[in-house]
């Protein structure tokens, strides 16, 4: 069986670089029918935080990625030393009783003669009982034998590694804390993972993690994506695209209105193609998604394109679902009457969020929009439009079958005898019945406002362009 798992830091916020390798070791495991495993490493005391934690589940959870089962590091100290003291007792591993002066010295003297800093392995040969009080390190014993550490990884092909550039690597500290490539190895091989798929700047570590998993009897297979850069910004969405992969939460895109499935998409698609295809599901990707199609070249974030992905899913999602999803951004209490609306709505925005700013004013205009205001709710001329409006559509039978056309052939009429254009007459509406300059088709509005409604609207407008005029 395939069991995958994600092994996050909970020393940072869950953006979307993490989020990626958390996607690909998901559908992995859905794919083969397998087991998806959520491990927080947090070792790290110091830097590892609750809240974090909190919120890389949250963010999981919202993107629809579920695990199978959790667990934390920290709720493992004991195992990984048992380890680690077995591991000498099997002659795999060695104290060392080098204080962190020493090893500093080491280091320079080798960069000084050009040889490679790694440990010079002082305490390698040493009798291992000595002083117990002296605090110690455990280091893994390399084999001394040369010899090439070699592995097929799954995107970036034969990876090889001579024994003599492998140091021998700290296990456990003189704290007694584990290191990252003990704890990690020792629970692979304990929850039988198959296949470690991660971000390629863990590929440096993966021979010396090969090594300790031969000693503890499991060899996963290795998957190393690489990548995501920031966007190159070339689109319209600069003030984004300036943003390090690191800054862009997952909480954030939420927040700012991007659906989860949009989000999901635009991840899958970062390092991974399946023909010319660009919309997928998160059922789809588990049936198409496969770790050896990934790319081993880096991909780049792309903004412009979630914004397309999102403003798609938004097209493709249930108008019921949408008006659940929109209570996030809006107080919803009038659920028909926002419901009524979505089909008109929806082709005109590309987040959740803007399509709420979009149709709160349906509940009434709590503020003109300053610019919309200055233009078109200002003179004689607007007001006289106003009044020709509120004439003409008393007139009107809203719900009439040929309402629409009277009501566009009243737009223009009032157009001409103006001597303006239909774009004026329906911006100065648009402003007097919603306070935007953008707004779903002004007969849409109507009907769903009611007629009333928007004479009352207008009559406000007018108050208003007198009140100014007035000044
Ligand atoms: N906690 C490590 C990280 O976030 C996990 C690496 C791994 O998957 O082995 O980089």
């Amino acid at each position: 069986m395939v069991i995958t798992r994600f092994a996050p830091s909970p020393t940072g916020r869950f953006h979307v670089g993490v989020a990626r390798t958390a996607l690909f070791s998901y559908l992995w495991a859905k794919k083969n029918s397998g087991k998806f495993i959520l491990r927080i490493d947090d070792t790290d005391k110091e830097r590892s935080k609750k809240e974090y934690e909190e919120e890389i589940k949250e963010g999981l959870k919202f993107l629809g990625i579920e695990w199978d089962f959790e667990f934390r590091q920290s709720e493992r100290i004991e195992i990984y030393q048992k380890i680690a003291f077995q591991l000498i007792k099997d002659g795999y591993a060695y104290k060392c009783y080098c204080t962190p002066e020493e090893l500093e010295r080491y280091r320079e003297e080798a960069l000084r003669k050009k040889i490679s800093p790694k440990y010079p392995g002082i305490c390698r040969n040493k009798k291992q009982e000595v002083d117990e009080a002296k605090p110690f390190a455990i280091r893994f014993r390399v084999p001394e034998e040369e010899f090439e550490v070699e592995f097929e990884d799954i995107v970036m092909g034969k990876i090889k590694v001579k024994t003599v550039d492998i140091e021998d690597f700290t296990l456990l500290r003189s704290d007694r804390t584990p290191t990252y490539n003990l704890a990690s190895c020792v629970d692979d091989a304990d929850f039988k993972i198959t296949h470690i798929i991660r971000g390629a700047d863990h590929i440096s570590n993966t021979p010396k993690q090969i090594l300790l998993f031969k000693v503890l009897g499991h060899i996963p297979q290795f998957a190393h994506i690489p990548l995501v850069l920031p966007d190159e910004g070339k689109g319209k969405i600069s003030k984004r695209a300036e943003k390090e992969i690191s800054e862009i939460y997952i909480s954030e895109l939420k927040k700012d209105g991007f659906l989860k499935e949009a989000i999901v998409n635009h991840l899958a698609r970062l390092g991974w193609a399946y023909g010319d295809k660009e919309i997928f599901s998160i059922d789809e990707l588990v049936k198409l998604f496969d770790i050896k199609d990934i790319n081993r070249s880096p991909a780049r974030y792309n903004f412009d394109k979630l914004y397309w992905l999102n403003s798609e899913w938004i097209r493709i999602l249930d108008d019921r679902e949408i008006v659940q999803r929109l209570k996030d951004f809006m107080n919803i209490q009038d659920e028909p009457k926002v419901l009524s609306i979505i089909p008109q709505v929806k082709v005109r925005v590309k987040t959740l969020k803007e399509m709420a700013e979009m149709i709160k004013p349906i509940f009434g205009i709590t503020m003109y929009d300053e610019e919309g205001k200055e233009k078109f709710l200002k003179n004689e001329k607007a007001k006289k439009v106003l009044e020709e409006i509120v004439v003409e559509l008393e007139k009107i039978k809203i719900e009439s079958e040929n309402a629409r056309a009277e009501f566009d052939k009243m737009m223009k009429n009032i157009a001409e005898k103006y001597g303006e254009k239909v774009v004026f007459v329906a911006q100065v509406m648009r402003m007097a019945i919603y306070g935007k300059l953008v707004s779903p088709p002004l007969f849409d509005v109507i009907k769903v406002i009611g007629k009333e409604n928007v004479i009352e609207r207008i009559n406000s407008a007018i108050k208003l362009i007198e009140h100014q005029n007035q000044k």
